[in-house]
């Protein structure tokens, strides 16, 4: 008797150390958007027109930080984790002076529909066309891979916009959004307290869009507790420091973005769970205008700015080609989700999604 129940006991162990093993073995998704951020930004460095306009408030800092000698040397110095790792050991699409285009299928060019295609894999404009707090009724790639057996449970997202959780329909999809001005919940560690208390004594900008060190940090935190395999996080301060026409914090909100994002992939290639194991895709939901006129104003986005809808997106993981910069090349942003699954070998695609890259 004694004898039978330690052989189960054992075989139990063994199952679960499987278990384990396996769900270790799966690779993971990061997931990551930085809203309104230009390809033009991303590609070739500072605006040298916007940076000698009335937009920018102090020419000599920027200046001093973003302007050096070549394109190059302007794109590295703004987003140096671009282009001194993912462009070295991943791939950056987008770039049109290199005829590598990427666009939205939708044709709504603001965040909600954005979020809506890069999440679901395809553009609904008779339902998703506005930025309302409407639970969507699609279902996001997050959830379907939610519901999947394997990675049930290991799915979180931390954005800070708070319109969020309606896009992901957390009701429904019951995964966890932390977004907006939203605490951390559950069984908190002491940053996680902290966090809480200083989100709202830092200035609130924004009252529907929290600075983007605090979805951060909340992200960080739950990642390091919880190993979830598939993370979505969502900046947000790129494209309203751009509304507001502060070129100055809009470019600084970029570089720093590009840090946190390195922070992340430092934290993750140094966690046995994560490391030589994660992908990052990283995206934006929207392009905007390069100029000041009002056709292809720069602050703005929307079907009626000149190629807003042009925008790019990164990709670095263990089975990603190192092939750098794309040419010659379209790519949707319908494509994503399919790509995730295909990165989580997971058959939850549909023929209305678009099809994944090949990485
Ligand atoms: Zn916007």
């Amino acid at each position: 008797m004694k004898k039978s129940i330690i052989l189960v006991s054992l075989s139990i162990l063994s199952f679960l150390g499987n278990a384990q093993q396996e769900n270790k073995q799966q690779p993971n998704v990061f997931l990551i958007t930085l809203d309104g951020a230009r390809w033009q930004d991303v590609f070739t460095g500072i605006d040298t027109v916007l940076l000698n306009s009335s937009y920018t408030q102090d020419k000599k800092l920027l200046t001093k930080k973003f302007v050096g000698n070549s394109t190059e040397e302007n794109r590295t110095l703004l987003m140096p984790f671009f282009w001194n790792t993912i462009a070295k050991q991943g791939q950056l699409h987008g770039n049109r002076n290199v005829d590598s285009k990427v666009n939205l299928t939708n044709k709504m060019v603001f965040s909600y529909p954005g979020y809506n295609e890069i999440l679901t894999g395809k553009a609904d404009d008779d339902n998703i066309n506005s930025n309302d707090k409407i639970y969507n009724k699609n279902i996001t790639i997050l959830e379907k891979i939610n519901n999947s057996e394997s990675f049930k449970g290991k799915v979180a997202a931390f954005c800070s916009w708070d319109v969020f959780p309606y896009i992901i329909n957390d009701k429904r999809s019951g995964i966890p959004v932390n977004a907006g001005y939203m605490d951390a919940i559950g069984n908190l560690n002491e940053t996680e307290k902290f966090l809480n208390h200083i989100q709202r004594q830092a200035p609130i900008i924004w009252e529907g869009v929290r600075l983007d060190v605090f979805t951060h940090h909340f992200a960080k935190e739950y990642v390091k507790k919880n190993h979830p395999k598939m993370v979505y996080i969502s900046y947000g301060e790129t494209d309203d420091f751009a509304h507001e026409g502060l070129f100055d914090f809009y470019i600084k909100s970029l570089h720093n973005t590009d840090a946190l994002i390195s922070d992340l992939w430092d934290y993750v290639q140094n966690d046995a769970f994560y490391k030589d194991n994660t992908y990052f895709i990283i995206t934006t939901d929207h392009g905007r205008g390069v100029g000041s006129d009002k056709e292809s104003m720069w602050t703005s986005h929307g079907s009626d700015v000149k190629n807003a809808n042009q925008t790019w997106m990164a990709i670095l993981g263990p089975k990603v080609e190192a092939l750098g910069e794309g040419k010659n090349e379209q790519i949707y942003t319908n494509q994503i989700a399919a790509t995730i699954a295909h990165i989580l070998n997971l058959d939850i695609t549909d023929s209305k999604m678009g099809k994944s890259l090949k990485l």
